[in-house]
This record gives C-alpha cells, structure tokens and sequence, in this order.
C-alpha cells in the first residue's frame, strides 16, 4: 500500500518518502525487506538438533526438517548444485567447510552462514 501524505519519513531508516512509495507500517519498503530476511534468518535453538544434510552426486543440502507429522515447512539453511562447484572451485572449499561444521558444530555453521539463534 502507499501513504496519502506526500511526503513523509521511514521511522525506520528516517528517509523521506513520496506519496508513490510503498509503505509497510511506518517503514520504506528497503527497511521492510531488511526486516523479512532477518525474520527469516532466525532459527530457533531447539531446532538445531533437526538439520539434515543430503550429499549426492549433483547437489548439497542443508536443512531443517520438521518430520511427516508436521504441518512447517522444511527450512532451507544452504542448498549447492553441481553447475556451482564445476564453475568456481572455491564453492567446493565452501561446502567441505559447511559439511565440516555440520558434523563438528551445528550451531557454529549457523552462525558462519549468518542466521541467528533464539530461544
Ligand atoms: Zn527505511
């Protein structure tokens, strides 16, 4: 939706916006999708005994998955297809890394991809 007024500030970032600019409850639709992605970047800490990685030959993936009986949604937490790897042979390193902590430290990877922990 966009504001009647003409002008007027994000009380978020404080920047001015005009009557043609998205609002989100106060906030400059920049501000708004900073604000879904930290939503989505947080994984709650009984949650982390849930991660799951599949390796096979085309793709790695990291997860959390809720089991059959419940209704969430599995979260994706890193997610490499082979055309990746074959380009850039640094996003090999990344993935052995990224498997290495998943088996040394779930919480630790979770921190290096920047997600954030909460109770
Ligand atoms: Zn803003």
């Amino acid at each position: 939706m966009t504001k009647q007024d003409d002008i007027w500030n994000c009380t978020e970032c404080g920047s001015e916006q005009g009557r043609h600019d998205q609002w989100f409850d106060g906030v400059c639709e920049k501000c708004n999708s900073e604000k879904m992605e930290s939503i989505y970047m947080e994984i709650k800490k009984e949650d982390i005994d849930k991660m799951r990685i599949a390796i096979d030959s085309e793709s790695v993936n990291i997860y959390i998955e809720f089991g059959l009986d419940s209704d969430i949604e599995p979260i994706h937490i890193a997610y490499w297809i082979i055309d990746e790897w074959e380009e850039d042979a640094d996003v090999a390193v990344s993935i052995f890394k990224a498997i290495e902590w998943f088996y040394l430290d779930k919480k630790r990877l979770l921190e290096i991809l920047g997600f954030s922990l909460v109770d």
